[in-house]
Order: C-alpha cells, then structure tokens, then sequence
C-alpha cells in the first residue's frame, strides 16, 4: 500500500515542508495525490528562441551562456541570464530572486516558461517557472495548486509529480464497479489522477475533473441512499391513526385555523399526513420562502400527534423564536384542551418540579434547539419539528435515538436551497416545498439606494411613519461572525444607534443585538410588537422568522455584504400583512458585480431564484457561509452541473441493485469518511 504512507516518507523533502503538509490535512501520499489544481497555465509551446514572438506565452530550452546582476534605479535587483539555443539568443529577466545566480547553471539545460516582451528595442522574457534538465513545471499545461500555509504551488507540483511517477497502474483502483466506468465513459482512476495533475491536453484535463467529480458525487448520493435506508428499517413506538374521528377532528381544526390554508400548505400538509400513517419514521424536509406559512402547517402536525396521544417537541434556534412559536400555537390551540409548555434558559417548564422528572403532561413542549441537550426525560414523543434549521440529518437523528427516541420529524427552513442542491445533500430527506404565498400579500418593493439619496429616503421614512404608522427595522452593516467580531458588530450597532436616533429625533428608536440579556431583547421586541418604538435598529443576526406584521419597512446598510439568501432573510421581516412593504437598500459600493447583484435582487421576490442565482455567480459556500451552517462544499464537483448529478445518481441506483457496499472496500472507505465529516461539521 504504497498511497498509504506517510506523507513523512517524501524523499528529499525538509522537515517544514512535511510539517506544512500535515498543517493542510495532507497526511498520506493519497491525501497528496487529492490535492487538486484549480487550474492550469498554459506553456506547452515550446519553441526557437529564433521564433518566439512578443505577447506570446512559452517554453523556451537551451544553454545559459551569461549571467549577472543589476540594479535598477529604485533599488530593485534584477537578475538576467542569457539563453542561447542554436537559433539565437534572449535574455530571461527575473526580479528580486538572487539566489537564482546560484542554482541556475552555465553548462546544463534549463528551460524557461514564461511570457516574451518586448523591452524597448531588446526581446526579452518574463519568466514564471524555469527548471534544470527536469519536466515539471515548464513546456506544459502546469497545474497552479492553492497555495496555503506557507506551501508554495513549485513545491507542491514537484512532490506530486514524483508521487504519479512511482505509482503503477494497479495502484489506483477503480471504486465502483467497471461497467459503471464505461458505461459513462469514463476515464480510468488512474489516467484521471495523472491527467489532474499533469494533463496532456485541455480535454484531458476536463475529462479528469468529469471522472473524480463523479466519484464525488457518487460517493455522497450513495451514502445518502445507504442512510435513507438505514432509516427505513427503524420503527416509530405506535403509528398514528390518520382516519376515522382522527380525521374529522383534524379536518374540523382546519376549518377553525382563522385563516385559510394556501393550496401549498395543503398539499404539504396531505404530504405529512401520509408520512405520520406509516410505522417508519418521517423524516421530512419543509423548504418554504420567509411567510410561506411553516408553522401553522407544523401545528397540524402536532394536533395529529396530540389526536393519537402523543407528545411533540417544536424546536427553534433562538430564544426569542422559541417564545414567538409558543405564542403562536397557544393562540391557535386556544380553544382545544392542549397542554403547551415553554422550555427555554429562562422559562422551566419543570420549574416546581424536581430536575429530571418524566415529563408527561405537556402535549406540546417548546423550546432551543438545545431542548434535546437538556435532562429532561420525555416520555411519549411521537413528533419532533426542528425550525429554522438548515441543515438537518445524521447527526440530529443520531442525537434523538441517543436519547431513546424514534420519532417522526419534520424539519424546517425558510433558506431556499437549489433543487440541485437538496438532491445531492439531503438525499436521504423527503422534501416538501411551500411555493406559494398566503393570498393578499403584496411583493415588497425593494430599492438600491446610492448614497446620494441616502438623505432623501431618511426623509421619505419619517413620512411614512408620520403619515401611516409604519414601522421599520434599520438593520446595520455585517462584520465577520467569530467572537471577537461579535463585540465589533455590536460596537458598530450602538454607534449607528446614536447616529440614528439624531436623524429620527422625533421618533423613538430601539437597539436590538446579540449581547443583550433575554429579558431586555423581549423588552425591546414587545414595545416594537407593540407600537412603542418605531424604528427598531437591529445587528444583522435579526433574529431569523421573528413575526411582527406591522413592520412595513426594513432598511439594511451595506447591503453588498450579504449573501443573497441573507438579504432575502431580513426582507422576509416585512412584507408579512396586506399592506404594501418596502425595503431599502444602502450601499457605497460602485463595483458593477455589486450593483448587477443587488439590481437582480431588488427584481426579483421569490427566494428560491435568488439562492440559484447565487449558486451560479458565486458557488454554494458563499451563499450559505460554510461554516456557519455546515453546508458541505464540494470539491471537483459542481452543483449547477445537473446532468453530471442525475448520471451519478443514476450510476447509484444501478450500484445498489446488484452490489453490496461490502465487496468494495475503498468505496466503504470513502462513504465512511464523508459521513464523519458531516457528523463533525455542525
Ligand atoms: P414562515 O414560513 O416564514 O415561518 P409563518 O409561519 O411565520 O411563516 O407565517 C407568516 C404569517 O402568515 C403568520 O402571521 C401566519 O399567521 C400567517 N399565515 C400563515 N398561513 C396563512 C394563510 N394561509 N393565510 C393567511 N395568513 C397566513
Ligand atoms: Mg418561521
């Protein structure tokens, strides 16, 4: 097992280069091997010194036959050699590189990549990488690498290079089965990791990426299926009646809803009611853009678990929204004999209680995320709905059966993920899609403001708060999300507060961020609920689904800053009644990229076109920022090439009809490792 070893075991490599490596996550020579170019310089012209022509880019050979050093007038040290080949002579111009009088020698062949200028009347060239008698890094496609933690893109390539030169064909092994390969034309494994790395041609090198793209996805949309199934073998404690007087009285709490259902709902809802009829637990993924109406198709689910005796559990991230849904369903409950508890840091449902006693008569329990992190001891959980989560899976079903539950679960989120997206990451979810508004709501008007008519829309505000009542949220810039940042934002935020409360001096203001104790956010969200303060000036960590209606307007600063699934968010904030919404957006950027982008934004209402838009401009890391919901990023693969991603789940289906995972250990492998990472990541 040659690609098994240690990384360590580089021939003639330093110490701190090895360091380096294993600094980046490169431990093995098959995690070398897995480092990828992100492109390729073209210098596989290689030709006379006689014929090169200026503005041409290529490789040149021969013999140095001078070398010296001079200094140009501002101190800059050049160093010149004189390359003859036959045909003729040029000189090769390097800046600042003196060590290079050293290592390149009269005598031997070097040869030079790089670009021909003209320098005056004199011919010359700029070189990008030279080498001595060796065929790495010149008179080819080269591969740049990403250069990290001090690693530069020669010394990464030479090490490479030396890894595909010892590797025999029958060192890489194919993953899957070789009719998979052929049937999709693909490259071999191992002409694919040659060709990566070192193509031969333009096309090669596509064809490698197309080959190890598709191991990529093949790799996560089988794990994906593998998962699912695991799943399906699980039973939940009791399946739930869906028929008889179940569903008149189900049927009659709809009609009662004070509003009526969107065919969407409806249909989700017909969705959900099927996954609740089987012994096999839901696990559903409800995609549905800001004001769709998530919760209340969430609280049919609970009345259905309530109906069939059992308890459920409705998670929210914050707070603040934990408090929101409890009000929420205890005002849609209010006529039914449901039990509805609050479980927060604050609020105990246990409060008189011993801790840890068995939690039995509460048909509803609200709380964080964190509520299954508690010690509360559930007794009769049938339903679990997890909103404003992004992500949803291995890990959350993980955590339930740890705390030895089986129960269907819905799962909720108002960031729109590209269908493509969802196929590939949440194969093992079912998704339903809320794609339609609750009737009589009014897109909200959206405008970029330059900041020459900042003044003017101040004014025009107050107008509107004068005239109609609005309310507004001011939402400040966006400064980078680690802890110490955290205190810069809110810095910023209170500096905005001040600025602003001079602007609106008539009106009164309040200041809502992440450092404020509980008690003094609900303070500052109940009088702004409640029509005391007017403008609510907010961190951009608004606290995502916060419901007030009266909020007719929502202003955000630096609106460049965000991603466009971001500002969908904070829009989502207004536009939540019939009357008509505006958001205003402020920014200082000219960049046309800035200006195309939040153009198309203020165009366009519907979430789902946005983050699509995003995709295909800026890939899925940004949108969503990695980090911070744990999206996986993929690697060689791309999320808008759908007919790569429906080949390869078309290749999974095959694999799982006629093999076992079990005869294709480094296929195990892999599937093992993508599915640590997605447990590690959130
Ligand atoms: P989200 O999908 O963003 O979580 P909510 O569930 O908070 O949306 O619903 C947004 C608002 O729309 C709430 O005030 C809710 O009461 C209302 N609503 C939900 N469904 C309907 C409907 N079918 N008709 C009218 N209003 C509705
Ligand atoms: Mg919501």
């Amino acid at each position: 097992m040659f690609l098994e070893q240690p990384i360590d075991k580089l021939p003639s490599t330093s110490q701190t280069t090895i360091k380096r490596f294993k600094k980046i996550g490169i431990k093995t020579f098959f995690d070398l091997l897995n480092y990828f170019p992100f492109r390729y310089e073209n210098y596989s012209l290689i030709s006379s010194i006689e014929k090169a022509q200026p503005g041409e880019k290529l490789t040149l050979k021969g013999k140095i036959i001078d070398k010296k050093e001079e200094r140009t007038k501002k101190g800059l040290r050049l160093q010149k050699f004189l390359l003859y080949d036959g045909t003729g002579k040029i000189e090769i111009v390097f800046y600042n590189q003196p060590y290079l009088l050293k290592v390149i020698p009269f005598e031997k062949e070097v040869s030079f990549a790089g670009e021909v200028n003209e320098f005056g009347k004199k011919i010359i060239m700029t070189p990008f990488e030279w080498e001595v008698e060796t065929n790495i890094h010149t008179g080819r496609l080269v591969p740049i690498y990403p250069e990290k933690k001090g690693l530069s893109s020669r010394v990464i390539r030479e090490k490479i290079f030396w890894l595909l030169s010892q590797l025999k064909e029958n060192e890489i092994l194919e993953i899957f089965p070789k009719e998979i390969v052929s049937y999709n034309n693909l490259l071999s494994e191992y002409l694919a990791y040659q060709n990566i790395h070192f193509p031969k041609n333009r096309e090669l090198a596509e064809k490698s990426k197309k080959r190890l793209a598709f191991d990529e996805l093949f790799v996560i949309q089988l794990s994906a299926f593998l998962v699912k199934k695991e799943w399906e073998k699980e039973k939940v404690g009791h399946r739930f009646l869906v028929s008889g007087k179940h569903l008149t009285r189900f049927l009659d709490f709809i009609k009662n809803l004070p509003f009526q259902l969107t065919g969407a709902q409806k249909r989700v809802i017909k969705e959900i009611l099927n996954d609740l009829g089987k012994e096999k637990p839901m696990n559903r993924f409800l995609q549905g853009d800001v004001g769709s109406g998530k919760t209340v198709v969430a609280a049919c689910a609970c009345y259905l678990a309530y109906l069939n005796g059992f308890q459920s559990l409705f998670m929210a991230p914050t707070e603040i929204l934990a408090k929101q849904h409890f009000q929420t369903l205890s005002s849609l409950f209010k006529n039914y004999p449901i039990k509805i508890g609050l479980q927060t840091r604050t609020e105990k449902i246990n409060k008189k209680r011993k801790d840890n006693e068995v939690i039995f008569d509460f048909d509803i329990i609200v709380g964080t995320h964190a509520l299954l992190n508690e010690k509360l001891k559930f007794s009769r959980v049938g339903l679990v709905i997890i909103d404003e989560q992004h992500r949803f899976g291995v890990r959350q079903r993980a955590l339930l059966k740890e705390k030895g539950l089986n129960p269907h679960l819905l799962t909720m989120t108002a960031t729109p993920i590209p269908r493509t997206v969802a196929l590939v990451l949440y194969g093992e979810l079912d998704i339903s899609y809320l794609d339609e508004m609750p009737k009589g709501r009014l897109p909200v008007k959206t405008y970029l403001v330059p900041q020459e008519k900042r003044e003017k829309a101040y004014q025009w505000i107050k107008e509107k708060i004068k005239n109609e009542n609005a309310s507004v949220f001011i939402v400040c810039p966006l400064i980078e999300e680690s802890e110490v940042e955290t205190m810069k934002s809110v810095k910023a935020a209170k500096k905005e507060f001040e600025n602003l409360k001079k602007i609106f001096s008539e009106f009164k203001l309040g200041l809502l961020h992440g450092k404020l104790k509980n008690e003094e956010k609900n303070k500052v969200l109940l009088d702004f609920r409640n029509d005391k303060i007017k403008i609510l000036v907010t961190t951009p960590v608004v606290e995502v689904g916060i419901d007030i209606p009266q909020a007719t307007i929502m202003v955000i600063e630096a609106a460049e800053r965000f991603g466009l699934a971001q500002l969908h968010q904070l829009r989502g904030r207004v536009g939540r009644s019939n009357k008509q919404s505006y958001c205003f957006l402020f920014t200082t950027s000219n960049a046309p990229e800035v200006i195309e982008r939040l153009t198309f934004f203020s165009k366009t209402n519907l979430g789902i076109k946005l983050a699509e838009y995003d995709l295909q401009t800026r890939g899925p890391g940004e949108i969503y920022g990695e980090k911070q919901h744990g999206f996986i990023n993929l690697k060689v693969a791309s999320f808008t090439d759908y007919e790569l991603i429906s080949k390869t789940k078309n290749a999974v289906n095959y694999f799982v009809a006629h093999y076992q995972l079990s005869q294709f250990p480094l296929l195990s492998q892999k599937i093992k490792e993508y599915q640590i990472k997605q447990i590690t990541r959130d």
